[in-house]
């Protein structure tokens, strides 16, 4: 039988398969819940969905070909600088210890590199794109700039590959990453839905909905809840926030950005950067609000929080 298309076209092809499957599994479990659970009252076709749409399948397809180079030379590099017997020692640790060490590293790494892409005017530009949607659902968890998402992906996995979780000899030593990242991903879209499910005491070891929506906020307690899953991360570095029973009035940025996926991809290249949403008084607002320490008008104007 000949062949029709070239491997790599095929490879491709069959990429797109797979996450329109995720699409399809998503959606199932998404869609029905955001209506019956929702934390404010929303269209499923609201403003930016084909515009998100775009973006998980960019999303999808471009991260793990950029990826592959430099977190390979990582892996490489550490296995020549790290002493092997501390490399051996990771290595002999079962699954489950190598993926809580791996959730944990990487999650630091995420919040950092998170954090420094809203105090850093150069990374503001890219992910202000993910904080311009004014309707968070499940599917915002896909609306980032290609550049905004992988320097986060290199930010997370860096740290697991540094302390030697991640293997130089391709998927099957990178069972860590992959596991972590998959889960990393999966939280993604949960964090984002528009679900008022709560968690009671659980909500200091990990991320809700309202933990994530609250990083979202167009007024009130900005620049907050830097972590994807692990928030006792940002009460540890003082970035915590998140009342009772109170959910953001309004999502979104003061900057208008384009609408369409290519004025949005070309925005952080061709403009200033939006303006930071970290205006001190807006902070100082949120102290009456808040159930942890604020802080400062002043911290916020160092950029020194906790
Ligand atoms: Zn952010
Ligand atoms: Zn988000």
């Amino acid at each position: 039988m000949p062949q029709l298309v070239g491997p790599q076209l095929q490879a491709f092809l069959i990429d797109v398969l797979r996450i329109s499957l995720w699409l399809a599994i998503l959606t199932v479990i998404f869609v029905p819940l955001e209506r019956l659970f929702a934390a404010h009252p929303q269209k499923i076709f609201r403003k930016g969905f084909a515009t998100d749409l775009s973006y998980y399948f960019l999303s999808g397809l471009i991260p793990a070909l950029l990826l592959s180079a430099p977190l390979g030379l990582l892996a490489w590099s550490v296995n020549r600088i790290m002493p092997g017997s501390f490399l051996a020692t990771v290595a002999a640790l079962p699954l489950w210890a190598r993926a809580i060490a791996g959730l944990v590293v990487g999650e630091i790494g995420y919040y950092w590199g998170h954090r420094l892409s809203h105090e850093i005017p150069f990374l503001w530009r890219f992910h202000s794109i993910h904080h311009s949607a004014e309707h968070v659902d499940f599917l915002v968890n896909t609306r980032a700039h290609p550049v905004d998402l992988v320097f986060s992906r290199l930010c997370a996995l860096a740290p697991m590959y540094m302390v030697g979780l991640g293997g130089p000899a391709g998927p099957a030593d990178s069972i860590v990453p992959v596991l972590v990242t998959l889960i990393g991903t999966m939280w993604g879209f949960f964090i984002h839905a528009n679900l008022r499910w709560r968690f009671g005491p659980l909500e200091w070891l990990i991320s809700t909905p309202a933990f994530h929506h609250w990083h979202h906020t167009r007024t009130g307690p900005i620049n907050r809840n830097y972590a994807s899953t692990l928030p006792w991360l940002d009460r540890l570095f003082g970035t915590h926030y998140l009342p009772h029973n109170q959910w953001p009035e309004s999502y979104g940025i003061k900057a208008k950005l384009p609408d369409s996926l290519a004025g949005q991809l070309a925005y952080p290249l061709l403009r200033d950067p939006p303006d930071s949403t970290a205006a001190p008084s807006d902070i100082q607002t949120a102290a009456s609000m808040d159930e942890v320490p604020a802080m400062s008008a002043e911290d916020a104007e160092r950029g020194v929080i906790g």
